[in-house]
C-alpha cells in the first residue's frame, strides 16, 4: 500500500520565533509513524529548520531554478538546497503558477532537473474556479501532469499534489467526494498514459483548506494519500491532521 503523506506548506509565513513553536509542536507530536512528515520551509529558514526539526519530520524547500549555478539572481538550485541536507522541494504551487506566472514548461523543466540533482518532489497541480466551473478540471490536471510526463521517466521520488485553486486559502475545501473524484481520475491518468505501476504506487496528496475538522472524511477516501496543508501547518492542529488516517 501507499504510505500516508502530510506536507505542511508554510508558505512565506514565519519567523525565527514562530519557527521554533512549530518545531516545538512537532516534537510534541506525537506523529503517527506510519504517516510521512515533510515541511515546506521558507527559503532563508531551510537550514535552521533543518538542524532543530526532529527526525521524523523531513524538511522541503518551496521552489527552486532549472539549473545548477550560475547567474539567476534571486533563485536558488536543487544542489544548493541538497547541499545543507534537505532532500524535498515543492515544484508548481499555484502561487508559482499563477503570481509569480509560472507555466507547465518551466515548472516541468524544473522537476526534470530537481530529480537529476537527486531531490523528491511534491508535484502541485489544480484546476481554477472557473476551470471547473467550464467543466474543464481534468483537462486542466492532466495537461499539467503530461507536461511533467514529458520530461520525466522515473516517478519513484514525485508526490502529486492535487490542489483545486478555489480551495487554497478560502475556508472552502473540496468535499470527500470532490476530492476523490480528481485523485481517481488522475490516477487512471497515469495507468493510460505512464503505467499500471506508477499508478498504483504514486502518493497523490490534496491540498486545500484542509483543517483537524476535515482531514479525517478527505483520509478516508480511497485514493486521497495524504495532505498538502498551508494555513493550518502553522498550528499545533497540524499534529491532529498528520494523524487524520485511522
Ligand atoms: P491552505 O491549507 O491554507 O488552503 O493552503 C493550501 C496550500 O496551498 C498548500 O500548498
Amino acid at each position: 500500500g501507499r504510505k500516508f503523506v502530510v506536507g505542511g506548506n508554510w508558505k512565506m509565513n514565519g519567523d525565527k520565533k514562530q519557527i521554533s513553536e512549530i518545531i516545538d509542536f512537532l516534537k510534541g507530536g506525537p506523529l503517527n509513524a506510519d504517516t510521512q512528515v515533510i515541511v515546506g520551509v521558507p527559503s532563508i529558514y531551510l537550514d535552521y529548520a533543518k538542524n532543530n526539526l526532529p527526525s521524523n519530520v523531513e524538511v522541503a524547500a518551496q521552489n527552486c531554478y532549472k539549473v545548477p549555478k550560475g547567474a539567476f539572481t534571486g533563485e536558488i538550485s536543487p544542489a544548493m538546497i541538497k547541499d545543507i541536507g534537505v532532500n524535498w522541494v515543492i515544484l508548481g504551487h499555484s502561487e508559482r503558477r499563477n503570481v509569480f506566472g509560472e507555466s507547465d514548461e518551466l515548472i516541468a523543466e524544473k522537476v526534470a532537473h530537481a530529480l537529476e540533482s537527486g531531490l523528491k518532489v511534491i508535484a502541485c497541480i489544480g484546476e481554477k474556479l472557473e476551470e471547473r466551473e467550464a467543466g474543464h478540471t481534468e483537462d486542466v490536471v492532466f495537461r499539467q501532469t503530461k507536461a511533467i510526463a514529458d520530461k520525466i521517466k522515473d516517478w519513484s521520488n514525485v508526490v502529486v499534489a492535487y490542489e483545486p485553486v478555489w480551495a487554497i486559502g478560502t475556508g472552502k475545501t473540496a468535499t470527500p467526494e470532490q476530492a476523490q473524484e480528481v485523485h481517481k481520475a488522475l490516477r487512471g491518468w497515469f495507468n493510460k498514459n505512464v503505467s499500471p505501476q506508477v499508478a498504483e504506487n504514486i502518493q497523490i496528496q490534496y491540498g486545500g483548506s484542509v483543517t483537524g475538522a476535515n482531514c479525517k472524511e478527505l483520509a478516508s477516501q480511497p485514493d486521497i494519500d495524504g495532505f498538502l496543508v498551508g494555513g493550518a501547518s502553522l498550528k499545533p492542529e497540524f499534529v491532529s491532521i498528520v494523524n487524520a488516517k485511522q
